[in-house]
């Protein structure tokens, strides 16, 4: 479960302070889908961002499971990430002269695993995000949608229990979106806990989507 309790972020400067997100409350129990929307420079990036321990809030509590990871210390809250959080931007960078199975490498090298064990998890995150039919394509030959495919693929590899998805569908046409939704779909039914920031009327029609946010300046 993801409890956020009373969650402000300030932004300082010499001459300012500003509240870019002012006494967030939120719950999100385990296999929930949630949306928040809300207009650019509401605080979406900035929320998703302290959800997944990117970015320390200025105050307030983000209990995973019962465990506040504000007050860890770095090693551990960068554990915290990288075990359980699979985190989805446009802006992610792929190597474009890879080719899609090896971009999902990274993730993976850091631990313990034999060749194998390797292979079983890209054939798993490449199937369930729609790109293994174009695993050993160079990624400067892929489409944007494909692109992104392969970013999601890179986010779930490791097998996260918590998707998080920065406006995942900005950048993309409308049949590339429903392919998205698609595989947030067969997410959910692995019971992962996602939550995607958007403006996107698509995700408005989708029965599996649990609660939708608004957030206007900071405020839920
Ligand atoms: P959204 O993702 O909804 O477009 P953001 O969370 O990126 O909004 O930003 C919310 C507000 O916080 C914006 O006004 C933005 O300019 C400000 N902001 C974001 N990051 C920083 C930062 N590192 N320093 C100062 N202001 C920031
Ligand atoms: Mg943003």
């Amino acid at each position: 479960m993801i409890q956020l309790i009373d969650i402000n972020k300030i932004f300082t400067s010499k001459s300012d302070r500003f509240y870019a997100l002012k006494n967030i409350n939120l719950t999100i129990k385990k296999g929930e889908v949630v949306v928040i929307k809300g207009v650019s420079g509401s605080g979406k990036s900035t929320l998703l961002s302290i959800i997944a321990s990117i970015m320390k809030p200025t105050s307030g509590e983000l209990n995973i499971d019962g465990e506040n990871i504000v007050s860890l210390s770095d090693i551990h809250s960068s554990e915290y990430r990288r075990k359980r959080v699979g985190f989805i931007t446009q802006s992610f960078y792929l190597f474009d002269e890879l080719s899609v199975e090896d971009n999902l490498l990274a993730p993976l090298i850091i631990r313990d695993l034999t060749m194998q064990e390797i292979d079983e998890k890209r054939e798993s995150a490449l199937s369930l995000a729609n790109i293994v039919h174009k695993k050993k394509q160079k990624i400067s030959t892929l489409s944007g949608g494909e692109k992104q495919r392969t970013i999601i693929a890179r986010a779930i590899v490791n097998n996260p229990d918590i998707i998080i998805c920065d406006e995942p569908t900005a950048n993309l046409d409308k049949e590339n979106s429903l392919i998205f939704i698609q595989t947030i779909k067969r997410l959910k039914s692995n019971d992962k806990t996602i939550i995607i920031s958007t403006h996107d009327q698509l995700f408005e029609e989708q029965d599996f989507i649990d609660r939708v946010y608004q957030i206007k300046d900071g405020e839920m």
